[in-house]
């Protein structure tokens, strides 16, 4: 193995994987270009925190031809994010009238619940709609309730901070599973 100097961060700024060995780096942005979640990539050992592989993507320190494929798949284009929020929603409201007429009352709940979990999301988002103020409180709703739920189950906590990590908020990913780690010791 040549031992090559690491890759300086642009701007003077430090970045943690831009300042890995080049081999680990490419095998790290190739799995950041291959879609995996940055807190996966993150729990790898002495792989960048989600913040720091958030922070590299989002700033650009990819090779050209990662970058773009890293980019789709973190939903960095909120157009994109927002479109498959409102595929879900519309699906989620296609199951929740079949379930109606099949006279399944726990599954139209369910799919009740996933098309609030989806128009929550968008409001996050801010994306415009006529009810906005609506989404928003709808949001704040179902976050409370996401949050609940997430406290009871480390299972769901961890998907909800990797959805939270695709949409961004890196941030809250850390605040849910912070929570879930809490859960686990107590529990353990
Ligand atoms: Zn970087």
């Amino acid at each position: 193995v040549i031992t090559s100097p690491a890759a300086p961060a642009r701007r003077g700024r430090r970045c943690e994987t831009c300042a890995l060995p080049a081999e680990v780096r490419t095998q790290i942005e190739t799995q950041l270009a291959e879609g995996w979640s940055y807190s996966r990539i993150a729990r790898i050992p002495g792989a960048p925190s989600r913040d720091g592989l958030r922070r590299h993507v989002e700033s650009g320190h990819l090779a050209p031809e990662l970058q773009r494929a890293a980019e789709r798949a973190h939903g960095l284009d909120r157009v994109s994010l927002a479109g498959r929020f409102a595929d879900a929603a519309r699906r989620a409201r296609e199951v929740s009238l079949q379930a109606a007429e099949e006279g399944d009352g726990p599954l139209v709940l369910r799919a009740i619940d996933t098309e609030t979990r989806t128009l929550g999301m968008l409001a996050t988002l801010g994306i415009e709609r006529e009810h906005d103020a609506d989404l928003a409180v709808t949001a704040r709703d179902v976050s409370h309730a996401a949050i609940l739920a997430a406290q009871q189950s480390p299972e769901l906590a961890e998907q909800i901070a990797v959805e939270l990590d695709r949409a961004g908020r890196s941030d809250l990913a850390e605040q849910v599973l912070e929570q879930f780690q809490e859960t686990k010791a107590v529990s353990a």
